[in-house]
């Protein structure tokens, strides 16, 4: 079984979520699943082999893929949380949600200025959310090392929103 045979078995797909005519693709099935998760991790991890310092996980899910990519490689984890969670000095990117908006930080000083930065999520959708994280971590003075997601929906067009840096979705559908 391919790595996108096993990522979309795994995948449980829930019509009109969360709201109609939207199908919602749900990973928790395959974090759960011990060989599932780990040749994803590994997988994500392969794809940017020594050109990162760090990875940045988006809050929450994004936190359970950066938390064991940067186990697997050897890197340092920054998290990029919803507003108002951070202790100390932060800077904030609001952007536009499939269904909404939101508002993102990252604290200032987190890791050394010009680390190369991994940034992860589960899926790719509209591309906001990983665009407003990039945004972020260059404001920040990172250097966006490339996205790796888990699933990218293709017609949502979430790359163009993503300013040309490399990006790795181990299934796109
Ligand atoms: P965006 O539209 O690319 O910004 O995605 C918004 C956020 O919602 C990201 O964190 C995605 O992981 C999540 N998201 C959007 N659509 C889905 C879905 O179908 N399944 C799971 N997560 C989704």
């Amino acid at each position: 079984e391919s790595v996108e045979q096993m990522i979309d078995r795994l995948c449980a797909k829930i019509p009109d979520h969360p709201e109609p005519g939207v199908l919602f693709r749900d990973l928790t099935p395959l974090f759960a699943d011990g060989p599932g998760f780990h040749r994803t991790v590994d997988a994500l991890a392969d794809a940017f082999s020594g050109q990162y310092d760090c990875v940045a996980g988006v809050e929450a899910r994004g936190f359970m893929i950066a938390a064991a990519v940067a186990y697997a490689s050897g890197a340092g984890i920054i998290p990029v949380r919803k507003a108002g969670k951070l202790p100390r000095e932060t800077i904030s990117q609001s952007y536009n949600l499939e269904y909404g908006t939101g508002t993102l930080e990252i604290h200032t000083d987190d890791a050394p200025r010009g680390s190369r930065v991994l940034v992860l999520d589960d899926v790719l959708a509209t591309g906001g959310t990983l665009g407003a994280a990039a945004s972020l971590l260059t404001r920040g003075g990172y250097n966006v090392a490339g996205f790796g997601v888990i699933m990218e929906l293709t017609a949502l067009r979430g790359r163009a929103q993503l300013g040309g840096h490399r990006v790795r979705a181990l299934l796109r559908v």
